[in-house]
């Protein structure tokens, strides 16, 4: 199944289900796709790297692929074209990035 092909299914089993019965904002589906991410983060904070992951991993990429099928995203032609772009870029696409680390406060070994 190709990626256009997965959205329109995700939209279509959302629709299905009731989710998209009322109007619904595009902000709150992307804080959806946040929470399923956090989901995700959160599990690997007190669990590690469990099956759990990849369960929500595969939330995140179906609640994207719902809200790409109702804005009618072409979201295989964007991932192709972003990903030739950024093949193109430099290493680290040409930023340097600063380590921002906080040290925690309290006794130093000074
Ligand atoms: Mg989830």
């Amino acid at each position: 199944m190709r990626i256009n092909e997965l959205c329109t299914e995700a939209h279509s089993i959302a629709r299905s289900k009731g989710f998209w019965s009322e109007p619904r904002t595009i902000l709150g589906l992307l804080m959806l796709i946040n929470t399923e991410v956090s989901e995700a983060a959160e599990g690997v904070r007190k669990k590690g790297v469990t099956e759990n992951l990849s369960e929500e991993m595969a939330d995140t990429c179906i609640r994207i692929f719902d809200l790409c099928e109702a804005l009618s995203i072409d979201l295989e032609a964007e991932i192709k074209m972003k990903m030739l772009y950024n093949k193109q870029r430099p290493l680290r696409h040409g930023k340097h990035y600063e380590e921002l680390r906080i040290e925690p406060k309290g006794e130093t070994d000074e």
